[in-house]
């Protein structure tokens, strides 16, 4: 028999619908597991222990008086990056290390509302910087199929948390692959939704123009379910589009025709690794060959994806640059013990409380949306976004979906590329353009190497293709 830890929302669900086990049992399980884990993979910065039996036995109490929603009692985890009323959120930067929000942002906020329960914080990329969750200054994260390899990130300690069974679910944030790339390297389920889909309000920006929040989940079902909760207006994000949010979990399954490109710059390019590619090439050989599915595939260009990368690490330091200035030292979060007057107060704090790749990002953004600067770099890469929408929009004029791996290769080794910038980055390959683009994207666990690490297959639709995108990913995640 599974530990009460393992099961899905859906599963979670009915057993507390049935009296199988209270929402007590589950948070307990769930707790119990991250305290015998958290030492080894380092998830979790801030763990809630105490709060979330008191939430879980409010949630009974729900169940109890017949007022049990989908998400009624269920243990979760949230990225740190994210604001929760009243619970520590650093960002995963010491500058935050102390800070309370007296807010909380929208989706945590429908979540708890349902009666879901906090169990505390993931390690995350300080700010969402990083695709290893190793500029965390709170400690890599540890890949739970392998210790001595990387989770992802920036997103590492939410994935470690739901492939390790430390909680149910969890909620993350995805600038550039931040959800999808370590859920790829963790084997789970992560959905970045379209741009203006879900509610950024009480996200810790990092490059408004693309940041998302979205789902990690065990199933294609999970992630629906969850995206019914979270997506919709809300006044207090003004990017937020107004298009009803349709039922999602309803319609899996349902067998409607796909036309699925492949997009050939996704296939081919260096550094790939052969195995990666196998594996994501015979699940595409599973879906052609399966009788019971109207799929028909077609090769498709997207010339511009050379370009992904390079204007990707123009547009977003500089909006990280101009986002963090808010963290000063002065209005909140840590002031360094060593400021003694106004300009150090600045220099000190940022200093000690920012990690290296912090830094980085904004001196290039500054450097690039300075005078005599902005029209060769940031403005240049505006108007290429505009050539990678476009590739896109011509892709999805002759196809529904385009199908690609997650990423080049599967998860690297703690410590292997953090001194290789460049190589950084480019893990990022798979995930960014779409980012740029603001489109959806899910990442679904495809099998594992022979090393016994995930593979993750990305499943990338047009803008607002939540609902086409789930279904299709629901019919072949099993097969
Ligand atoms: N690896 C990307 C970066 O470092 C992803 C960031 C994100 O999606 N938060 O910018």
């Amino acid at each position: 028999m599974k530990g009460l830890n393992e099961l899905t929302i859906r599963g979670a669900y009915e057993g507390l619908k049935n009296k199988e086990f209270t929402s007590v049992d589950l948070t307990k399980a769930c707790l119990e597991r991250i305290k015998e884990r958290n030492k080894d993979i380092n998830a979790f910065i801030s763990i809630f222990e105490e709060n979330a039996l008191v939430e879980a036995k409010r949630a009974d109490e729900m169940i109890e008086a017949g007022q049990q929603q989908m998400l009624t009692g269920i243990p979760f985890a949230v990225k740190d990056a994210i604001d929760t009323l009243d619970a520590r959120s650093t960002g995963a930067a010491k500058i935050l290390d102390n800070y309370v929000p007296p807010f909380e942002a929208t989706v945590i906020t429908k979540i708890r509302a349902q009666g879901a329960v906090l169990l505390g914080k993931n390690n995350c990329d300080a700010f969402g910087h990083g695709a290893s969750n190793e500029n965390s200054m709170y400690g890599p994260v540890a890949n739970p199929h392998d210790l001595t390899k990387v989770s992802g990130g920036s997103s590492g300690g939410s994935a470690a948390a739901v492939a390790d069974y430390q909680c149910i679910f969890a909620i993350a944030e995805d600038t550039g692959g931040s959800i999808r790339q370590p859920a790829s390297f963790c084997g789970i389920v992560g959905l970045r939704p379209s741009y203006g889909r879900n509610s950024r309000y009480g996200i810790m920006p990092m490059a408004s123009s693309l940041d998302t929040v979205g789902p990690m989940g065990k199933t294609v079902e999970d992630i629906a379910i969850l995206m019914e909760v979270m997506a919709g207006k809300d006044d207090k994000d003004a990017t937020t589009v107004t298009d009803a949010v349709p039922k999602y979990s309803k319609n899996l399954d349902k067998k409607e025709k796909f036309v699925i490109g492949l997009p050939q710059e996704y296939f081919n390019i260096d550094g790939m690794d052969e195995e990666t590619r196998k594996i994501v090439e015979e699940k595409i050989e599973k879906i052609k060959s399966n009788s019971e599915f109207d799929v028909e595939f077609k090769e498709v260009s997207l010339p511009y994806t050379k370009y992904g990368i390079p204007v990707y690490y123009i547009i977003v330091p500089s909006e990280d640059s101009s986002n963090l200035g808010r963290l000063d030292g002065v209005r909140y979060g840590v002031r360094s013990s060593e400021a003694h007057d106004l300009y150090n107060i600045y220099a000190k704090s940022r200093g000690e409380g920012f990690p290296e790749e912090v830094k980085r990002r904004i001196m290039v953004g500054t450097y690039s949306l300075s005078s005599g600067y902005y029209d060769a770099y940031y403005s240049k890469a505006q108007k290429v976004r505009t050539l990678i929408i476009e590739d896109f929009n011509q892709a999805f004029a002759q196809v529904d979906l385009l199908i690609t791996p997650t990423s080049p290769f599967t998860a690297f080794g703690i410590g292997a590329k953090k001194d290789d910038v460049m190589a950084m980055y480019l893990a990022d390959v798979f995930v960014s353009p779409s980012a740029v683009a603001g489109l959806p994207g899910i990442s679904i666990p495809v099998g594992k190497d022979s090393k016994n690490l995930s593979v993750g297959m990305q499943i990338i639709g047009p803008r607002l293709s939540e609902e086409k995108l789930l279904n299709f990913a629901s019919l072949v995640e099993n097969i």
